[in-house]
């Protein structure tokens, strides 16, 4: 799923056009495009493969004047990338349009369309939607319409922006599974899959709901709902800053997120301390009395989410005595689940747009939960708006698409839930003081941390040549050490695989060598010894270690490579060890 921008204004819109799409590169992608409609009534188009500075080259050398214009990064799922798969794709040299997502149907539409004498230029699946518009255009319809009629033929997943020469005053949008803002100006309106996007010219937001049509014109918004009836949705000021698209005095997104993580913890946590508990209404007005008589916890995320998910479960069974069941929403949406009486449903998701969470609590709301409860860094996103109660986690745009800052300001909001809860089963008082004087000292833990920086960069050069790593955690740390796992995978491009220590007798041994490093996690709890002898067997077959532990002395030995972490209480462990496996991806990459 990857970026659209739209303008209509009186201005030419090209500039705005690229800045957009510069600004959405982050999430990377294959190709980009734009087209505009000029004065003359002509469809100008120009894709590129590549960087957006290609395109950007290529229409500063013939910039296309109009006020009216679509403009897309593709990340390929149909068809390879490439200059002819690019969007945007057009119809009759009438029609233009952008989609993000999957048309799953897309074979027959285009067998369909293919006989009523279409060509297709390319070997996407979201040109059937572009011929499919044109042809209700060609009965008669209006192209507001004509969208109408086509999106209630389409399966899958879309947000789309279309553009049509014989109107060129309007510009059609919808959106089912994929997201898509609206950007009000004076006098002229903006589209976009992202707020961030428009930034630049507005800060004035309608999130579109799923199955929204809208036409927008310069001076007009007007939007249907699935049913067909017009609609009107909230107009919201974004409090994103323009400069969160900015590195600053940072080399990649992902380190400056990873520095900005004792600001964000900070702003998690404003405003909802007080003295020595949580502060009331925590979870919105109505929550206390939906959470009252909770029993059951079920919590529903993906990728770094889950894995934030999978430390909340120890929180919540070990201080609120609640059951908790953790699960990957691709999996909870699909299958037939037992609803356990007075349980309350938590996703958790940095957009609040994550598909399958979002069809899981869709799901869950039929299922008869007692309350819903979304996790979530995006206000007015479909997860927010769609949940009884939530819990803004704050941590700021994250544009690395390695999860960092917004995942231990999940696990914060997590460890803001568990005290509530288990505030009302009854956590004896000192306890719980002594938790939330934790929890306020944890940004100045977390800024000790980053301090190792330079010592990780230089042992991330170890890594930088191997092809495999391990990552070992016991308790709240075996999530941990998942989620080290999978920034690894995901930002270096190693296998890296992540095992509870107690499980390495079981087979994952037999992998151990010298060609194999061993990451650990060991903050100084009562699983430190068990950790001790799982790391004895690693050094038995020659394994390399890497430790970060609370205490040097235990571990120093031959073959070991030990970090000193700073001192915490052991339930807020999870949020400091995770920092350095985010510093070790982040550097291993780098070298890489
Ligand atoms: N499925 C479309 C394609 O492959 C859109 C991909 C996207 O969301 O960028 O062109």
């Amino acid at each position: 799923m990857c970026g659209i921008v739209g303008a209509v204004a009186q201005r030419d819109v090209y500039p705005i056009l690229l800045e957009g799409l510069r600004i959405l590169e982050y999430r990377g992608y294959d190709s980009a495009g734009v087209a505009v409609v000029g004065p003359d009534q002509q469809l100008q188009q120009v894709r590129r493969m590549g960087k957006v500075a290609e395109l950007q080259q290529a229409i500063h050398a013939a910039p296309p004047a109009g006020g009216i214009g679509i403009a897309h990064t593709r990340w390929a799922t149909h068809g390879v990338p490439s200059e002819a798969n690019a969007h945007p794709h057009q119809s009759g040299e009438r029609v233009a349009l952008v989609h993000n997502g999957i048309i799953e149907n897309h074979a027959e539409l285009r067998r369909e369309l293919e006989q009523a004498g279409y060509r297709f230029a390319s070997e996407t699946d979201t040109e059937v939607i572009v011929h499919a518009i044109h042809r209700e255009l060609t009965q008669g319809l209006s192209l507001v319409d004509a969208v109408k009629v086509t999106v209630s033929r389409l399966h899958g997943a879309y947000a789309i922006a279309v553009i049509d020469t014989r109107h060129p005053e309007q510009m059609v949008v919808a959106r089912a599974g994929s997201p898509l803002v609206i950007g009000l100006g004076l006098g002229e309106n903006f589209v976009a899959s992202d707020q961030l996007a428009l930034l630049p010219v507005t800060r004035r937001f309608i999130f579109l709901e799923e199955g929204d049509i809208a036409q927008v014109t310069r001076s007009e918004v007007v939007i249907w709902d699935r049913q067909g009836q017009v609609v009107t949705r909230p107009v919201t000021e974004s409090e994103l800053d323009h400069e969160a698209a900015d590195k600053g005095p940072y080399r990649h997104h992902m380190q400056k997120e990873i520095f900005e993580q004792p600001r964000a913890i900070a702003d998690t946590l404003e405003g909802r301390l007080i003295d020595d508990h949580p502060a009331p209404g925590l979870l919105g007005p109505n929550a206390d009395a939906l959470l009252r008589d909770i029993r059951h916890v079920q919590i529903v995320a993906c990728g770094t989410s889950y894995h934030a998910g999978l430390v909340a479960r120890y929180w919540i069974e070990e201080l609120a005595g609640l059951p908790c069941q953790v699960e990957i929403a691709s999996e909870y949406r699909y299958r037939k689940t037992v609803v356990p009486p007075q349980a309350l449903f938590v996703t958790i998701s940095q957009s609040g747009e994550t598909a399958d969470t979002l069809a899981a609590l869709r799901k869950a709301k039929e299922a008869g939960f007692a309350a819903t409860l979304a996790i979530c860094n995006v206000p007015g996103s479909s997860l927010v708006r769609e949940s009884d109660c939530v819990l803004m986690t704050r941590a700021g745009a994250e544009i690395g698409v390695a999860s960092t800052k917004a995942f231990t300001t999940q696990l914060v909001a997590l460890l803001l839930l568990t005290l509530n809860l288990a505030r009302q089963q009854g956590l004896p008082a000192d306890q719980l003081s002594q938790l939330v004087t934790a929890l306020k000292h944890l940004p100045s833990t977390v800024e000790q941390v980053l301090e190792l920086d330079g010592a990780i960069e230089r042992l991330a050069a170890d890594f930088a040549d191997k092809d495999h790593t391990l990552f070992l955690g016991r308790g709240t740390q075996y999530p941990v050490a998942l989620e080290g796992a999978l920034k690894l995978k995901e930002i270096s491009y190693i296998h890296a695989e992540a095992y509870p220590a107690g499980e390495l007798k079981h087979g994952p041994l037999a992998l151990v060598d010298a060609h194999m490093p061993v990451v650990a996690v060991a903050p100084n709890d009562e699983l430190t010894e068990k950790l001790q002898s799982n790391l004895e067997e690693v050094k038995a077959r020659g394994g390399r270690l890497y430790l970060f532990v609370a205490e040097k002395r235990l571990f120093d030995s031959e073959g070991t490579t030990v970090l000193a972490m700073p001192e915490v209480h052991p339930v807020l462990a999870p949020v400091v060890y995770t920092v350095p496996l985010q510093l070790l991806s982040y550097h291993v990459a780098v070298i890489r």
